[in-house]
């Protein structure tokens, strides 16, 4: 694109959205260009639209003047599927971050919502809280400020057994369709207006009244999946990103659409709660009290975080800045911590004698003067066990699995305590920080080792050797291995490093011919992004959504061409 094409575009947008809502220098580009753990690329600008009809009026510009539109919301997807990748794009990229659009509405009596764009599961919680409802997903991602419509789009799997993949068939979006036009696709289920203009105006000001709400037989959530989990005996797994029953509209889009609404299913907030801390020193135990839980109980549990010693310890050296920060100033706080890490960068940049990773070595540095901020129980069980696993109860629950746990330990090896309340928050955040450990690990110790590769893998359901067990000749690659994620929904997060000067792509390949030998999928809730190359179930769905390719294109590794040529 020449500079006065350039030029012409970015008034063209002022005009929509105002200046001080595009950003066009680098440095202010690089927070929405390069991804949470993963992929980086160059994009002309990033828009940050305050209205659903500026995000419609953004991707027309972008419509007319041929330039690719990558959605983005609070870019915290780990497979780089949130930013441009790489330079060989045949066209201009523009970014729309949807974060200023954040409206909630509730409908009937908080059992349904509508989330814009932009709106996160935090401030979903707190709106639904005086309903004694909450959303799909409570823990994990969204500590971190991660919107709702990003989960649909990723069909996220949220850490909750008994719900699932984030999705619905109710949905406001926006495609491009074959012959290059824009057009709105209404499955909202409200009746808005006929036109673009009227329905994201009505939509934006809840111009609506309960007659125009319509309860058409479409899910709004994944209704049958505790029934899925509980069967132990299916060699298939029970949830993972190109699985078609669940690839719909927004639902996995990834970027091939605009999403401007999802209309969601709420779940009450239980009563009472209790955490279970799981410790031993074999897989096959917990692999044991899976089964059992799965197959026998009359409540499961909300919850079942597993995570492997050097997992543990990592996180607990790696993630600690990022728990403090939570522990102590919330989830809110954490893009401003990250625009600070970009300030020291910038300065960095620019002072030569600051090393390279200067932020991320400054934070490094500065966690180590801290206290050690986990519980003392657990630092035990650290000491003794090599498999940890938390579990949350709830209501009823809770009885059933003490009662459980009780009469298990006496026979088997391991043991299990019951968390006190300030034990169970820091176990879920630990375990749920645990995902930052590899990057910090990978940028403070760069020079001296080989990439980062990670496997989120969904495990057939009848699996009983889920505790990988490598062959000596790749397991002797690594320099570092971490192990976590969602047992009960036997979705497993493998990160490693690899040893200096050893082929990251080659190994890669390895472990994935071992994981389609056995059945598995991947990935399993992280969705494609650039780092996994999209089956043919998903690349067809997005073929199909975005039929010029003008949407996130190279998404799962497929084309980055106009027409998918
Ligand atoms: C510490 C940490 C823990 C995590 N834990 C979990 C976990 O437990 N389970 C899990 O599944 N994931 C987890 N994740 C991954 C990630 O947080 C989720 O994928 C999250 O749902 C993404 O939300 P987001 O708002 O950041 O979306 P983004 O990263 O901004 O976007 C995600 C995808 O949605 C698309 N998108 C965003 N907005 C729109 C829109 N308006 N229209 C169309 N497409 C759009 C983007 O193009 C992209 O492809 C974790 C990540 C981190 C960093």
């Amino acid at each position: 694109m020449n500079d006065f094409s350039k030029d012409h575009f970015i008034k063209d947008l002022s005009n929509i959205i105002g200046e001080k809502n595009i950003i066009t220098t680098e440095w202010g580009k690089l927070p929405f260009s390069k991804g949470w753990r993963y992929g980086e690329g160059k994009a002309l600008a990033v828009a940050k639209p305050g209205t659903l009809f500026e995000i419609w009026q953004t991707i027309q510009i972008c419509v007319n003047m041929d330039i690719i539109i990558i959605m983005q919301a609070a870019n915290t997807g780990l497979t780089g599927g949130s930013t441009p990748f790489g330079d060989d794009y045949d066209r201009p990229i523009l970014i729309i971050n949807t974060r200023r659009i954040r409206n909630i509405h509730v409908l009937n009596e908080g059992k349904q919502i509508v989330s814009f764009a932009g709106s996160t599961l935090v401030g979903l919680e707190k709106k639904l809280a005086p309903y004694g409802r909450e959303p799909h997903s409570v823990i994990g991602s969204s500590c971190i400020g991660a919107s709702i419509v990003g989960g649909v789009c990723n069909n996220s799997g949220g850490a909750l057994i008994k719900r699932g993949p984030a999705y619905t068939e109710l949905a406001l979006y926006a495609k491009i369709d074959t012959s290059g036009n824009l057009v709105l696709i209404n499955d909202l289920g409200i009746e808005l207006g006929d036109n673009p203009k009227e329905i994201l105006y009505n939509l934006q000001n809840q111009n609506y009244n309960q007659g125009q709400i319509k309860y058409p037989d479409k899910l709004a959530s994944d209704n049958e999946y505790e029934k899925r989990v509980r069967n132990i005996e299916a060699d298939t797994p029970s949830r993972f990103n190109a699985d078609r029953r669940r690839l719909h509209g927004a639902s996995g889009c990834a970027g091939k659409v605009a999403v401007f609404a999802v209309r969601l299913d709420t779940y009450p907030i239980p009563k009472r709660n209790q955490v279970f801390y799981i410790g031993t020193n074999s897989p096959r135990v917990l692999t044991t009290i899976r089964r059992d839980i799965l197959s026998h109980f009359k409540h499961l549990p909300t919850s079942g975080e597993y995570l492997h010693r050097d997992c543990y310890d990592a996180a607990k050296k790696y993630s600690k800045d990022t728990f403090i920060v939570i522990d102590k100033l919330g989830a809110d706080y954490i893009p401003k911590l990250f625009e600070f890490k970009r300030i020291v960068d910038l300065i960095a940049d620019k002072v030569k004698i600051l090393p390279d990773q200067f932020s991320d070595r400054l934070m490094q540095f500065l966690t180590k003067i801290t206290f050690n901020h986990l519980p003392r129980r657990m630092e035990d069980y650290r000491d003794k066990y090599e498999h940890h696993w938390i579990i949350e109860t709830s209501d009823e629950g809770i009885e059933e699995a003490k009662e459980y746990f009780d009469n298990f330990f006496q026979k088997n090896e391991g043991d299990f305590f019951e968390c006190n309340e300030k034990e169970a928050k820091k176990a879920i955040l630990h375990r749920f920080v645990a995902a930052s450990a590899l990057g910090r690990y990978h940028s403070v110790h760069k020079k001296d080792i080989g990439s980062m590769l990670s496997l989120d893998i969904a495990f057939p359901r009848n699996e009983l050797d889920w505790f990988e067990n490598l062959p000596e000749e790749i397991d002797s690659s690594f320099e570092m291995k971490l192990y976590y994620g969602h047992l009960f929904c036997h979705v497993l997060h493998h990160n490693y490093i690899v040893k200096k000067g050893l082929n990251g792509d080659e190994l890669m390949r390895k472990l994935l011919k071992y994981y389609d030998s056995i059945g598995a999928e991947y990935p399993a809730e992280h969705n494609v992004g650039h780092e996994y190359f999209a089956k043919p179930a998903l690349s067809s769905f997005y073929k199909d959504l975005d039929p010029t390719n003008s949407f996130n294109p190279g998404i799962g590794k497929t084309s980055k061409k106009k027409f998918w040529s």
